[in-house]
């Protein structure tokens, strides 16, 4: 269900729904970037120096900081941890790989009983909780403290802003899934501006041909210092600039996520702003990150997460071959996340990088390449972000476009969902759809995978020109 402040912002005017993002974007910034921060920053700035012995070493203390705090302040590690470990000087003696004896967390898991993964500690501590659906459309809330926050802006800043040669002060674009005005409306402005953090926020949702001029037209207004959000929708953009010769200014660099990167993708945004685009990988629980240097390798970052790479009997793959990943995130202590299962498959390759930092390779993220959806104007969507978030009756969720107007959802709900929540997702289409299109429910008691063990979170049967 909507809150009052997304059915105030609804009803309230351009200037005054920038102003009331500006505020919240005075908040948030507070929250991120006041001290320790800075320090934070620091950090892992220095930790950048490390050799894989010692990367191993600071992995294993932390794990082994992590393990005991979890064992003693958390009631769902407590519980399973009971016939692992007598006592905590058990947990000194552990070595890294000794992670391997420990059950793997399922999301489903954490689902269930969110609350079992909070720290005593934090009962008492004012908490955030970020709403995510993740890559099998399972909603999960993610719940941290200010701390953490700031630990994992800090990972970001040193390892995704400053490799890429911009940094959190500067100004930036950002294409993504929050919903700043319905699909319904076709005059521009398709953005909002965010006077506290120079944030000029443009929808994902109105990048058609048609309006592509007007999209220039904001950034050639604003000249933001650097580019952010979906590769996919960047990718659009860029290539309806290039289709139609639009004369745009040339920012510092675009930082893409969600996403898989592609080159066709990578070079037409390059072609489009004539400056590096860089990919990066940053799960929104932040027990994960990843993030390219100048020779173009996607790094792991050892002291975010300690990420394994497994197989289907959760047994580790071989070096080079692909696997789950399984993260354990050094970060958040409120709610520890410890050997998750995070719905995504990858390779990693532990070889030395020309740049020089020995931190593990990401060779490849597989099953971060989705199908498109488009609307009935040729704008093209993916990552329907914030479709099933927030809805706690819904297990996992695929969507399917039949066609231009229909939209099968095919969905794993529990026995509470409701007419409410009906109401909520056909809301939450329009508004990014438009009215025009008919969305059509089909329940089912778990949505298949791939033969790979992939989830299929978009399939669109509909004939285009392959954007691979
Ligand atoms: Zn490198």
């Amino acid at each position: 269900m909507p809150s009052i402040y997304d059915r105030i912002y609804a009803k309230s005017p351009v200037w005054i729904q920038n102003l009331g993002i500006s505020a919240y974007g005075l908040i948030w910034q507070r929250r991120r970037f006041g001290p320790p921060f800075s320090q934070y920053v620091a950090d892992f700035v220095t930790r950048e120096n490390f050799t894989f012995t010692d990367w191993r070493q600071y992995q294993e203390n932390q794990v082994r900081r992590l393990l005991k705090h979890a064992n003693r302040y958390v009631p769902y590690y407590r519980q399973n941890y009971k016939n692992i470990f007598r006592d905590s000087k058990e947990i000194d003696r552990w070595i890294l790989d000794d992670l391997q004896n420990i059950p793997i967390v399922e999301k489903e898991v954490i689902r269930h009983a969110p609350d079992e993964f909070v720290s005593d500690l934090s009962r008492e501590e004012r908490l955030y909780s970020y709403d995510t659906s993740g890559t099998t459309g399972t909603p999960l809330v993610v719940k941290f403290n200010a701390d953490m926050e700031k630990a994992a802006a800090a990972a970001y800043e040193a390892r995704i802003r400053r490799w890429a040669g911009v940094h959190y002060k500067m100004s930036r674009a950002m294409i993504g899934g929050r919903i700043i005005l319905p699909k319904a409306v076709n005059q521009p402005p398709f953005w909002r501006y965010n006077l506290a953090e120079k944030q000029l926020y443009m929808s994902a949702f109105h990048i058609s041909p048609a309006n592509a001029k007007h999209y220039v037209a904001a950034l050639n207004h604003y000249r933001p210092d650097y580019l952010v959000g979906y590769a996919s929708s960047h990718f659009f953009l860029a290539r309806m600039i290039c289709e139609q010769g639009l004369d745009v200014y040339q920012p510092k660099a675009v930082l893409t996520s969600s996403e898989k990167l592609t080159l066709e993708m990578r070079t037409t945004i390059e072609k489009a702003y004539r400056c590096r685009t860089y990919d990066g990988y940053s799960g929104l629980e932040a027990c994960c990150q990843a993030s390219e240097c100048e020779q173009g390798k996607m790094h792991i970052s050892p002291d975010v997460g300690v990420i394994e790479l497994l197989d289907e009997q959760n047994n580790p793959v071989k070096n080079g071959e692909v696997g789950q990943i399984v993260a354990t995130g050094l970060l958040n202590y409120a709610q520890p996340l410890i050997r998750y299962k995070t719905g995504d498959l990858g390779i990693i390759s532990y070889e030395k990088c020309d740049c020089g930092r020995e931190m593990p390779v990401l060779v490849e993220l597989v099953g971060r390449l989705e199908d498109t959806i488009i609307a009935p104007d040729g704008s093209e969507t993916v990552r329907f972000h914030g479709i099933f978030v927030g809805l706690p009756h819904i297990r996992e969720g695929q969507v399917i476009q039949e066609s231009l107007t229909h939209i099968r959802l095919r969905l794993s709900v529990t026995p509470d969902f409701n007419d409410e929540d009906r109401a909520t997702l056909a809301k939450r289409f329009s508004d990014r759809l438009g009215l025009e299109v008919f969305v059509s429910l089909e329940f089912v008691d778990q949505i298949e995978r791939t033969e790979r063990g992939k989830f299929r979170a978009v399939i669109s049967k509909i004939k285009r020109q392959s954007s691979q």
